[in-house]
């Protein structure tokens, strides 16, 4: 089966060929660049699976199976942000310019100084979208607790890993290598949730 991940994103295709392929050892996951797909996906969405959905969507409309994802971090104590815009959290409140791992941490840092309330949450929401049956997406989505340290810790991984504090292992996303992190991470739950609708789906 093969199945077009709405990414360009190398890594990101070959993270998903790993974790899917251990529980389907019959999936082939594509990227965009692969299939030829040119278009821009807008993440539109108000919510990790709105925008999952949109990504999924754009694939299946081209007759190939579509697997969207959008994943970020969500903090109690500033109302689940910085939310669906994780990734410009830094632009989009006026502190830098683009994608910027270390501005974003910065930044979260400096919104969290005082602050009693720690919890925070890494979320994952994956779509699988069939162009036979648009209608009847699978949507998942894998959610890791953790809290917010108030320095950076940890040197692997990215984005917010290194202020990602586990308490279940003791330890930083970013003091985790690739596999104890998918075998906690958000990402790594909200693949294990697709590959076990996938199965049920198509018995594969
Ligand atoms: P994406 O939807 O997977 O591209 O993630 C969007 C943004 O959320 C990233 O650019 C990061 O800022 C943040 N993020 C998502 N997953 C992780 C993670 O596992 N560790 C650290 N940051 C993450």
């Amino acid at each position: 089966m093969q199945v077009v991940l709405a990414s360009r994103n190398e890594k990101k295709k070959g993270e998903l060929q790993t974790l899917l392929g251990q529980l389907l050892p019959g999936i082939e996951v594509l990227s965009l660049d692969d299939v030829g797909i040119t278009e821009e996906i807008v993440e539109s969405g108000s919510t990790f699976e709105e925008n999952a959905r949109l990504k999924a969507l754009a694939v299946a409309k081209t007759g190939y199976i579509g697997i969207g994802d959008d994943s970020g971090l969500s903090v109690r104590a500033l109302n689940g942000e910085p939310g669906i815009f994780s990734a410009r959290y830094a632009e989009i409140k006026g502190y830098g310019i683009g994608h910027n791992d270390s501005l974003n941490n910065e930044l979260l840092l400096k919104n969290m100084e005082g602050v009693q309330d720690r919890y925070a949450e890494f979320v994952c929401a994956i779509c699988c979208m069939f162009p036979e049956d648009m209608d009847r997406p699978i949507s998942v989505e894998g959610i890791c607790e953790g809290s917010i340290l108030t320095e950076l810790h940890g040197e692997s991984g990215f984005g917010y890993d290194p202020l990602f504090w586990v308490p279940s292992l003791g330890r930083t996303f970013a003091e985790l290598d690739g596999q104890e992190k998918n075998s906690v991470s958000h990402r790594g739950r909200a693949v294990r949730a697709l590959a076990m609708a996938l199965k049920n789906r198509f018995e594969v």
